[in-house]
């Protein structure tokens, strides 16, 4: 078979015949001249249908991950409220993981509850408490790994088969690991989700989403037909300059993920041995609960670090004192970026079961000189040490920025 970084530069990158251009242009085009009646010249006819630079990306995304058929969106959350519209009937149940991105539990409990979904959040490290949350209707089984912001490692082996048991789909968002790292359908699951805003994309210019399927049938029907449709008939298509952007981004996932991974680990390394951090979340460090199944499950462990700090004061002064590490929601660009995720992207959780600890921060590390990412860390831990505990000022300041984050995040 080719290899992935030969993939990601050729697959789906079909050449223009008439210029010989190197690079396909951009198909910038809401649809296309008609030779007669239904009479398509190339097979394309409206945008939303499909367009050529779309199409592209999404074939070249579809090789790498080995998967049957592939669909672009708008961005990652268009693309898993498309594919759980295009599965689900009312009153099915989802299985989903605990710690994962917080606007799946939102998408879920806030717009498809409306349809009468539900949903039980389980231990995605625990297989048992899995099997023990499969309902009569248990329709979906969704879980992230490394799962988003605590680092946790799920078996997709094991959680493909609680699934493949029930007659329930497996759904794996990919957002952390990329298919340079880890490729869900060949363990058995069903669809792969994923936001392109992220490593896809890379440099955090471009907003998009898209899933790829395996060669399956659930309720009659294949997934690659159902999901098409619900592409086309809801329409939260990827535009032809975003899909363009993703496609640019894809054919240097490979390199930069080696750099991530490379980077990431020396910085988890440095952050384990120092005394303001009291514990750090990175699969690569032969501490990490999940080191061995993502050592097996993964070409690499993946590009953020999250570390708790003593308390909430040394997190957010953490957070908020470094140069190149931005303060920001998102991740997986070339620059490095940190987050507080309790209230930041995760700020729907609060007062759920699932809230985030407020001493955690996330690191996403970019490409930039490891060197000069540790100094930057060095300057955000002395502004830690710097912390006195939360006055009463602090706290009153803190709730300010969390009412005001609720309504945005
Ligand atoms: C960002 C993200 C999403 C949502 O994608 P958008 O492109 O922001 O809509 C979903 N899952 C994970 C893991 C993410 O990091």
């Amino acid at each position: 078979m080719t290899g992935f970084n030969t993939q990601a530069v050729h697959a789906g990158q079909h050449k223009d015949p008439h210029t010989g251009a190197v690079v396909p242009p951009i198909y910038q085009t809401s649809t296309f001249i008609q030779d007669g009646i239904n009479v398509l010249r190339s097979g394309h006819e409206y945008s939303r249908g499909s367009n050529p630079t779309r199409d592209g990306f999404q074939e070249q995304l579809t090789a790498l991950e080995g998967g049957a058929a592939g669909f672009a969106f708008a961005s990652g959350i268009a693309a898993e409220d498309a594919l759980l519209r295009a599965v689900l009937e009312p009153g099915d149940h989802i299985i989903l993981g605990a710690d994962g991105y917080g606007g799946t539990n939102r998408l879920i409990s806030k717009l498809h509850s409306k349809w009468g979904i539900t949903s039980s959040a389980v231990d995605i490290t625990n297989l048992d408490s899995v099997r023990a949350a499969v309902q009569p209707n248990t329709a979906l089984l969704w879980v992230e790994t490394p799962s988003n912001p605590l680092l946790g490692i799920a078996d997709l082996s094991g959680w493909a088969t609680i699934a493949r048991e029930n007659g329930a789909l497996l759904v794996v968002d990919n957002t952390f690991a990329t298919p340079y790292l880890q490729r869900p359908l060949d363990f058995g699951a069903h669809a792969v989700v994923h936001s392109t805003t992220k490593y896809i994309g890379g440099h955090s210019d471009v907003l998009g989403g898209a899933v790829i399927l395996a060669d399956h049938h659930f309720r009659g029907q294949s997934l690659a037909e159902a999901v098409g449709y619900q592409q086309f008939a809801g329409g939260a298509v990827a535009g032809p300059q975003d899909s363009y952007l993703a496609a640019r981004g894809l054919k240097t996932l490979g390199l930069r993920m080696e750099r991530h991974c490379a980077s990431a680990q020396a910085l988890a390394h440095w952050l384990d041995a120092r005394p303001e951090v009291t514990r750090v979340y990175y699969p690569g460090l032969t501490s990490h609960p999940g080191h061995e199944l993502a050592a097996r499950q993964q070409r690499g462990f993946g590009g953020i670090v999250s570390v708790a700090l003593k308390d909430e004061a040394a997190a957010r002064a953490f957070a908020q004192s470094m140069e190149y590490f931005q303060l920001s929601v998102s991740l997986g660009g070339v620059e490095s970026l940190v987050c507080y995720p309790r209230e930041m992207t995760h700020a729907s959780l609060i007062g759920t079961e699932l809230e985030i600890p407020a001493n955690l921060v996330r690191l996403s590390v970019g490409i930039e000189e490891v060197e000069d990412l540790i100094a930057d860390l060095e300057r955000g831990l002395a502004a830690a040490r710097a912390t006195v505990p939360a006055t009463t000022r602090d706290t009153a300041s803190a709730r300010t920025v969390r009412e005001k984050t609720l309504e945005n995040a």
